[in-house]
């Protein structure tokens, strides 16, 4: 190991070089409060930024038992140390200090989600945190002088105020976890209670814009409020009694005049599956982990998915139990996702009228009159909506403020009406009753057999033209994987960058499992088994700190959205 002299004296002799002669930063070096871990320095100032870590002793961090004393609050606390790090970096990087990325000194920002991150480790003797540094450059040439702000100034101050417990909030710390324990504690009992989703009294539900995920400005928002029909008591370990609207399993309506809430509450939901920090304003609301929000993205690609149950007897003989497209429509899109999520194992689906297909949806008495069932390929997803309920056990939220026709088949009907829930079930049934003109049902009663899917580990290719393997992720929804673009802007349920990035590897990690037998969902379970078991540190070709927590359904769509997909079906299973 060197010493903080080394490092002086190293960046004093570089001062002026050519910036190449960084490389030689690479190493360890021991500083009085931590350990300097240099794992990966830049090639030039534009280059992707240095890969830097930080150790901190346990005993020197003070990180309180408590507050790791689980899995899940161990993720809250690195997920607190990672915002306050970030918090850090702003207050004491000076940032700009040349070309390209110079001066920069960041951590992973994580957003409203409390996700698994590799930015940080809490771990039995150390805390570390692992970010990035753009080494900065004067001209084409090493700036040593500044390069010594960074390390010597700004870097010490950061983690002085970010690692260790005397600087910290012990409070904000366990309050933090808490909050992600009771969040955590909700969705285990989730079950046991026969619900699919939890939203809290008092919860914030719209966000501050539609470009930034923050809470709405209190005094602007109508705090969630249960109907009582639906209203359920909980004891959570941290917080005690909470009450709010339980969504039970089966079919839930939401409907309600346009612009009074319907889809911020879907929203809400469909983001419950992830947990979320203090003063996000949905802390508790909560969703089952095998919910899906599923929609209409026309023009993506398909290949070999089973959309039978919902789409027949196509033009030109096309297959639908085998069903591949480059271009699939609204509708043909929709059934896919919504057979692609079963096939992972999706046990309830989320859909917003304003996302979906209508024709997927609906078709009405006067279209079931003008034209016939047999010159129709669609049986809507309101012919299919119980079948998958009773007969698979899935569970369906819908917001539909269009149409009536459902009004049949739900078990609940939740009103928005100035952004407040009423359980109008009972009037609902009674106007659907009340019709002497109905529609007709189309389906069979039986949904049918989900048929697997495995995937040939020959279309995969991470490379680029130059053989060597390209895996990026820059953006939320979009992975580029060898000469592929995977696009996932339809995919409502990844959240942070870092997620998507962790997909990309993931597919990657992926390929090593596939063997033409195996299903596209085993090969994902045994991915996220792999995650469980060993974190996300093996994913990544390096070690580094930009990677998040996902979920296998999202793993499974973007490979489902690879354009150069391909599969063999297997015999379906019941
Ligand atoms: P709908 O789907 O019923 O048409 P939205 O859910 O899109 O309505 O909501 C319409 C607008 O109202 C959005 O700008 C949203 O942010 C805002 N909004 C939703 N819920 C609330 C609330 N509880 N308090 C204040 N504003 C809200
Ligand atoms: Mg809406």
């Amino acid at each position: 190991m060197k010493s903080t002299i080394d490092l002086r004296n190293y960046l004093q002799r570089i001062d002026g070089k050519g910036y190449k002669a960084y490389k030689g930063l690479s190493g360890r070096y021991e500083f009085p409060k931590y350990m300097l871990l240099v794992d990966h320095v830049q090639g030039d100032p534009f280059a992707a930024p240095s890969r830097v870590r930080v150790r901190v002793k346990r005993e020197a961090s003070n990180i309180p038992r408590d507050a790791i004393r689980n899995k899940i609050r161990s993720v809250a606390a690195c997920d607190f140390l990672t915002r306050e790090f970030h918090r850090q970096c702003r207050v004491h990087a000076r940032g700009n200090r040349g070309t390209g990325k110079s001066g920069l000194i960041t951590i992973d920002k994580p957003l409203q989600e409390i996700l698994e991150r590799s930015a940080m480790v809490i771990g039995p003797a150390f805390v570390e945190a692992r970010f990035f540094m753009g080494l900065p450059a004067r001209g084409r040439g090493v700036s040593g002088k500044d390069a010594r702000a960074m390390f010597f100034e700004e870097l010490p101050r950061i983690v002085e105020h970010a690692l260790f417990m005397e600087n910290l909030s012990a409070s904000d710390l366990i309050r933090h976890v808490e909050t992600a324990e009771d969040a955590e504690c909700v969705r285990s009992g989730l079950v046991g209670m026969n619900l699919v989703s939890f939203v809290g009294d008092g919860s914030l539900l719209p966000r501050a814009s539609g470009i930034d995920p923050g809470p709405l400005e209190k005094s602007r928002a109508s705090l969630f409020q249960s109907p009582e029909s639906l209203r359920v008591e909980l004891v959570l370990p941290n917080r005690g009694k909470v009450s709010g609207m339980g969504i039970p399993r089966g079919i839930t309506l939401i409907v309600g005049g346009g612009y009074h809430g319907k889809s911020t509450l879907l929203n809400a939901i469909e983001n419950g599956v992830y947990n979320h920090i203090p003063g996000d304003g949905r802390e508790l609301v909560v969703t089952t982990s095998g919910a899906v929000k599923v929609r209409a993205t026309d023009g993506r690609s398909v290949e070999q998915t089973d959309i039978s149950p919902f789409i027949d007897n196509l033009p030109m003989g096309q297959d639908t139990r085998s069903f591949s497209t480059r271009n699939a429509s609204g509708s043909t899109s929709q059934a896919a996702n919504i057979m692609e999520a079963l096939e992972i194992g999706a046990d309830a689906l989320f859909m917003d009228e304003d996302t979906s297909a209508s024709n997927l949806m609906i078709r009405d008495v006067n279209m079931q009159r003008l034209v016939a069932k047999e010159n129709e390929p669609i049986t809507p997803f309101i012919d299919r909506v119980r079948p998958l309920f009773i007969e698979k056990g899935v569970s369906t939220v819908l917001v539909m403020g269009g149409s009536g026709d459902y009004f049949r088949v739900a078990d609940h009907v939740v009103r928005m009406a100035d952004y407040l829930p009423m359980d109008v079930t009972r009037e609902a049934r009674q106007v659907a009753n009340a019709c002497k003109d109905p529609r007709q049902s189309e389906g069979e009663d039986r949904f049918g057999d989900f048929r697997g899917r495995a995937p040939i580990a020959g279309s995969f290719n991470p490379c680029r033209f130059n053989g060597k393997i390209k895996i990026k992720a820059d953006r939320l929804h979009e992975i580029v994987f060898g000469q592929t673009v995977i696009d996932m802007t339809d995919v409502a349920q990844v959240v942070d960058t870092s997620q998507t990035r962790a997909i990309g590897y993931a597919i990657y990690r992926a390929i090593q499992y596939m063997d033409s037998n195996r299903s596209l969902k085993e090969v994902v379970d045994m991915v996220c088994a792999d995650v469980d078991n060993d974190g996300l540190d093996p994913l990544g070709p390096y070690l580094t700190g930009d990677l998040a927590r996902f979920r296998g359904f999202e793993l499974a769509a973007a490979i489902n959205r690879m354009r150069t997909l391909k599969v063999r079906q297997l015999d379906p299973v019941s």
